[in-house]
């Protein structure tokens, strides 16, 4: 049987794992992100502690944070390039597992690795076209369009996006260094603790933080429907762990969309439309072990 090694490469956190899929697991480590050369070195001594255990890697993947580069031909593919994270910028992160493990390398981002997942074990199996979306420290979306990870010109960056802010019913400028009030500036974890004084977790369901936060969710995803027709859209991070969000959503989606769009997805079985993940943190690490399964 196949064994695969994955890395969940946070900003936080390394999370990696061996095994072959959510069944089998044999192995985890998760390993604090410090310096590139502490954090890859930990990683780089587990799996080859792994190995001496449990025989040799068919391949490894890894989920990363990013921006990366992807594009296979460019010299810097594998690498971690323009994070504001300090000491990871231009960071060779494929580099040195491929020279000591001596097995492919599989490489995405974290969101279209926890996508890649969701695929094959989660809410999106069968479906050719979906979304991925992170709510969290920072928001990412992953897509799989037609069938295949969408890398175009770089990687999607649906954290980035602009949109509406009305300053009367929202006067918080926005907390991202490049854009002020994109989404992430608007409605990751971090923007809404800085907005309301304290973590989002701690603000309770009738809190105002709520509809608002759905509304910027509902417009974005609107969006991503309106431009990538997606047959699924699945919210992870720790933002959702607030399930009382997903029904605003819903509504906001149906509110935003005003019945333009004809399809029972969007109507009756929104609920089956907009969903956690049904890996739930598990995602990113089994994202790795596909991205593994993928380059092998
Ligand atoms: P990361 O993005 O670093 O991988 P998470 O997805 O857990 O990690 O996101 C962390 C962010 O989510 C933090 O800003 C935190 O305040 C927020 N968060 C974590 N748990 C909850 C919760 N139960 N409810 C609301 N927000 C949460
Ligand atoms: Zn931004």
């Amino acid at each position: 049987m196949a064994l695969w090694g994955g890395i969940e490469a946070g900003g936080t956190k390394f999370v990696c794992a061996v095994g072959s899929g959510p069944e089998d697991v044999r192995a985890t480590a998760r390993i604090a992100t410090t310096t590139p050369e502490a954090t890859v070195g930990e990683a780089l001594a587990f799996f080859q502690a792994q190995q001496r255990a449990l025989g040799p890697l068919t391949a490894l993947g890894i989920a990363s944070f990013g921006p990366v580069e992807l594009h296979p031909e460019s010299p810097r593919h594998g690498f971690i390039t323009s994070t504001a994270k300090p000491g990871w910028r231009d960071t060779d992160v494929v580099g040195p597992f491929r020279r000591a493990l001596g097995v492919p390398v599989g490489f995405d981002t974290d969101v279209n690795g926890a996508a890649l997942a969701e695929h094959r074990w989660g809410a999106a199996q069968g479906l050719d076209t979906f979304v991925y979306l992170t709510v969290g420290t920072g928001i990412g979306g992953g897509a799989l369009v037609n069938g295949r990870m969408l890398h175009g010109l770089l990687h999607p960056e649906m954290g980035h996006f602009r949109l509406p802010r009305d300053p009367q019913a929202d006067p918080f400028p926005g907390a991202c260094p490049f854009h002020g009030d994109c989404l992430e500036g608007l409605a990751s974890g971090p923007a809404m603790e800085k907005r309301w004084g304290r973590p989002a977790g701690e603000l309770p369901a009738e809190h105002p933080a709520w509809a608002l936060q759905a509304n910027y969710l509902a417009l974005a995803l609107s969006s991503y429907i309106c431009t990538l027709s997606p047959q699924r859209i699945i919210l992870g991070g720790g933002v959702m762990a607030q399930r009382h969000l997903f029904p605003l959503v819903h509504a906001g989606v149906r509110r935003v969309l005003n019945d333009y769009i004809q399809a029972p997805a969007l109507t009756e079985r929104i609920a089956e439309y907009i969903v956690p993940p049904a890996l739930g943190d598990r995602a990113g690490v089994l994202g790795a072990l596909a991205l593994a399964r993928a380059a092998a």
